[in-house]
């Protein structure tokens, strides 16, 4: 297809070509018998977002949850009122995402029957690794004998036993692209062959449209309570020697110290990742820099800031916000650094995430951590990185993979509002997958 009236990030005015990759890009090119036109008025084309961390089967599922955590849901009478009234799926469960405890504390089956009787209710805590079962979905998947109802995801059995209802990927697939995406990473720690297979199928059907990644088995949640030095070190080892990059889920400073002197001690790979780096002390920006000569790049999610930054302003202590979702000092440590959504987890709006990270402002409009806002420009290069690198940015050049975002507005305009809005056309591999009427 030919785009024409494109003007790129940097302010050239051109047309592009685009098969399944760019063929040409530059000025007044003559139309091709049979080819589309796309007529770009002006509008900003960008590489095609790649979103680098998302979690695609719980975000397909989370469609039609209830969502039942802050902030539309911050009291135990709110979260009383929404299960009590919910109607059930098409399979007889109530599934709700997204619950915390500073809604009505630690929930457990005895608290859930006492909402919801007789209906089967399976609820997800917002980090995606405990699910509340209350008595009647306990029956359902043969544990009615369990303690309190409150199954972690790293306990597998329990999760096989659970009933999989068909989740709807073209509509999760209709969503993110209308936002500009036009590839996926699956950051999902436990995803099983079944589920990646059925992912790829979807994908292969043209039913789910972004190009797919998955991270497993290269990718390690830690815990706190249960870190363990040798362990990370042989599993990091482990990987490497095969070839094979990593992905570490860090959460706490604790977690990202561990990491750090596990990666030093097992040696980098040019495609290992840190996923979050949620909390950053001062000390470690220097440790991140070393690893990233090495060829480590930090996957985070700045929306957080934006989504949950009430509570950490609430819950943390002030002298350590400045450790919270850090990115512009990152960056001026020369580590690379990819922005992403966790989608269900976080809100899958990748534009959403550049606003955080440009204004850093809460719920509330707080801001949370000034000295790590960054510029619309520097937000957006973020979020154009490769599959594989997601810390390098792509351009729209010939021979580039042929996926791109067309928008309404040019670029001064477009980084003033960064807003999915201003989407016009998605296009993935030469192929028109999103176009706003
Ligand atoms: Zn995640």
């Amino acid at each position: 297809m030919l785009i024409q009236r494109a003007t790129l990030l940097d302010g050239t005015s051109t047309d592009i070509r685009v098969g399944a990759r760019i063929d040409e890009v530059g000025d007044n090119l003559a139309v091709q018998h049979g080819e589309g036109l796309l007529d770009a008025s002006g509008g900003t084309v960008l590489p095609g977002l790649p979103d680098h961390h998302v979690h695609v089967r719980s975000a397909a599922f989370a469609l039609d949850s209830f969502s039942v955590g802050p902030p539309g849901v911050s009291t135990k009478a709110q979260l009383a009122q929404m299960l009590s009234n919910a109607t059930p799926g098409p399979d007889g469960w109530i599934r709700a995402v997204g619950y915390h405890e500073s809604v009505a504390g630690d929930l457990d089956r005895t608290a859930l029957d006492a909402l919801v009787p007789h209906i089967p209710v399976r609820v997800q805590h917002r980090s995606g690794a405990l699910w509340i079962l209350n008595s009647a979905a306990l029956g359902r998947v043969g544990l009615a004998e369990h303690p309190d109802g409150r199954l972690r995801s790293a306990d597998r059995g329990w999760s096989e036993a659970l009933r999989r209802r068909e989740t709807d990927l073209a509509e999760l697939s209709r969503r993110i692209t209308a936002t500009g995406v036009t590839g996926v990473t699956d950051a999902t720690p436990d995803l099983s062959a079944d589920d990646m297979v059925t992912l790829m199928v979807a994908h292969r059907r043209g039913e789910f449209r972004p190009r797919l990644r998955f991270l497993a088995p290269g990718k390690k949640i830690l815990q706190d309570d249960r870190l363990d030095l040798d362990a990370l070190i042989d599993w990091i080892s482990e990987h490497h020697s095969t070839g094979r990059p990593v992905a570490v889920h860090c959460v706490t400073a604790a977690q990202l110290v561990v990491t750090i002197a596990a990666l030093r001690a097992a040696g980098g790979h040019p495609l290992d990742r840190i996923e979050h780096a949620s909390v950053v002390p001062d000390d470690n920006l220097a440790d991140l820099a070393d690893l990233a000569d090495r060829g480590l790049t930090v996957v985070t999610q700045p929306n957080f800031v934006a989504e949950r930054g009430d509570h950490y302003l609430a819950d943390i202590p002030a002298a350590d916000h400045g450790e919270l979702w850090r990115v512009a000092s990152l960056l001026k440590a020369a580590v690379p650094v990819a922005l992403s959504t966790d989608m269900p987890f976080g809100h899958g709006d990748p534009w959403t995430a550049m606003r955080a990270a440009v204004h850093r402002t809460t719920l509330s409009g707080a801001v949370l951590n000034a000295n790590e806002c960054v510029s619309a420009r520097t937000a957006l290069t973020m979020f154009l990185g490769w599959p594989d690198r997601p810390g390098q940015a792509r351009t729209v050049a010939a021979g580039q993979p042929g996926d791109l975002c067309v928008l309404t507005e040019p670029p001064e305009t477009a980084l003033a509002e960064l807003d999915a809005g201003m989407v016009a056309a998605t296009i993935i591999g030469g192929e028109l997958v999103y176009f706003a009427m």
